[in-house]
């Protein structure tokens, strides 16, 4: 029987429990039945904040997967855990869409502040105290638990903007605030791809046989809107460059700084990173301009310290975490280091607050390098259009994943990446195949 406990422990050990857990539901049970909201959520992962945090990998969650199961049986999953990396890919090519999210947030904020009405629609959607059975339920259960199941999120995104007419940028808040894996890239492109901005034109209307149906009756509401007209908005910019990383080698003198977008740096000791310090940065606070719930700041905050835990002497001295750039200067000079590596940090928070730490750190005259992760590196660059032209590489991600760590991970992993083949052979290791066994995924 799954877990049916709503509460995620903030350990690394305890996400790779939940996946050891899932694995056996990983393959055509998901496919079928993944879309169903029930009490316990028994047909999904909740893995979200694990890998959101990266306490588990992508890489891992695919290889564990791969190993149990047919490529063919376990490809739903395979696509869903995808969506991730293509909304951190989409949203790396196009970084304006984060900022022009937090400036239509400001701009809800302050009608808030002055238009009684609304002020009163956006408390009561945030409590749950609207009366529309079921979107009153998923209020609560987020504010409690820190995680909605996906059919929720986007029946709740939906009845948001459409019945209750509010400004989508303070549900997508409302939802950052309090998701335990709330994450710029998934949850600001979903609410934009419910409202119509993303796939233009293209919305999601949520109707209340949808609900009942996979909801298993709990939820019958009445009075949602019956049309789903996009909202205005300007198109997507087109995709630029994409992230080259910054070269590296192992040096003395070095430090490591941890942000809460990936607490598995192992990719960056495998290669030879031997920190003479490491110093741990949070964004979490900067979600959002309101405070952000408690159980997300216990959450992150316990997340980053399972990892210095974990690595222990591997790290050197830890220091933090920090919330400011000049912390991570002060360290850094305290603590006599010549440059600093850090994995890569994708739009958000902890990438504005490292973009301000690059320039603190360098009035000292200390380099910051963000190395990107060699599965980063390969998949981002191809988010380019919708996810349909991105999920045909899939096969060749998985084909490179299962020849990880080769010519992976190593220092300077900058713009000379090996080529990714689009139409490789699906995915090693299918149940019973011969193959090469696991290698360690945390390098990639
Ligand atoms: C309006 C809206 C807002 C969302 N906000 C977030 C967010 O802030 N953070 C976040 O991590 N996800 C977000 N999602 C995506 C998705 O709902 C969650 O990742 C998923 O529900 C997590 O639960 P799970 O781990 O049990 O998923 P599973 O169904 O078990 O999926 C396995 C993994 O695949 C990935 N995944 C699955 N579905 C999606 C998806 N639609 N988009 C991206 N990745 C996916 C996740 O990493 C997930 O852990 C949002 C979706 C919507 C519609």
């Amino acid at each position: 029987m799954p877990d049916p406990r709503p509460d995620f422990p903030p350990t690394r050990a305890a996400g790779l429990a939940a996946l050891a857990a899932f694995v056996p539901r990983a393959g055509r049970d998901y496919a079928a039945l993944r879309n169903l909201d029930l009490p316990g959520h028994p047909h999904v992962s909740r893995l979200s904040p694990y890998l959101r945090h990266r306490l588990v990998t992508e890489a891992e969650v695919l290889a564990a997967v791969l190993a149990r199961h047919s490529a063919a049986d376990a490809g739903k999953f395979v696509e869903e855990v995808f969506w991730r990396t293509y909304w951190k890919g989409w949203l790396e090519l196009r970084p304006a869409v984060w900022e022009d999210y937090r400036a239509g947030l400001r701009a809800a904020l302050n009608r808030v502040q002055t238009e009684a009405g609304l002020r009163r629609a956006w408390e009561a959607a945030c409590r749950g105290e609207t009366g529309i059975d079921g979107f009153d339920g998923w209020a609560r259960e987020l504010a409690a638990t820190g995680y909605l199941h996906n059919h929720a999120r986007m029946w709740f995104a939906s009845i948001w903007i459409f019945t209750l007419r509010l400004p989508w940028e303070l549900g997508a808040d409302f939802f950052l605030r309090h998701l335990l894996d709330g994450d710029p890239a998934s949850n600001t492109l979903s609410w934009r791809w419910v409202a119509g901005l993303h796939t233009r034109g293209k919305t999601y209307l949520a109707t209340a046989g949808n609900i009942a149906r996979f909801t298993a009756g709990r939820a019958r509401p009445s009075g949602l809107a019956a049309a789903a007209p996009a909202l205005e908005g300007p198109p997507p910019p087109p995709p630029g460059p994409a992230p080259a990383g910054d070269a590296w080698a192992p040096a003395p003198g070095t430090g490591l700084l941890l942000t809460e977008d990936d607490l598995a740096p192992d990719f960056l000791l495998d290669a030879g990173l031997a920190p003479a310090a490491t110093a741990v940065l949070l964004g979490h606070r900067g979600r959002s301009p309101l405070a952000v719930a408690e159980p997300v700041a216990a959450f992150t905050e316990a997340a980053a310290a399972d990892c210095a835990r974990r690595l222990g002497p591997r790290l050197g001295p830890v220091a933090g975490p920090f919330d400011s750039p000049a912390a991570v200067a002060a360290w850094a000079r305290s603590a006599g280091l010549r440059r600093v590596v850090m994995p890569w940090a994708p739009a958000g928070p902890a990438a504005t607050l490292a973009a301000g730490a690059a320039r603190a750190l360098a009035a000292e005259r200390i380099a910051l390098s963000r190395a990107l992760r060699p599965f980063d590196a390969a998949a981002w660059p191809l988010a380019t259009h919708g996810f349909f032209r991105f999920r045909e590489a899939i096969p060749g991600l998985l084909a490179r994943l299962g020849r990880a760590p080769d010519g992976a991970g190593g220092p300077c992993p900058g713009p000379s990446l090996p080529e990714i083949s689009s139409g490789g052979v699906p995915a090693p290791r299918g149940r019973g195949a011969d193959g090469p066994p696991p290698r360690p995924p945390l390098r990639w």
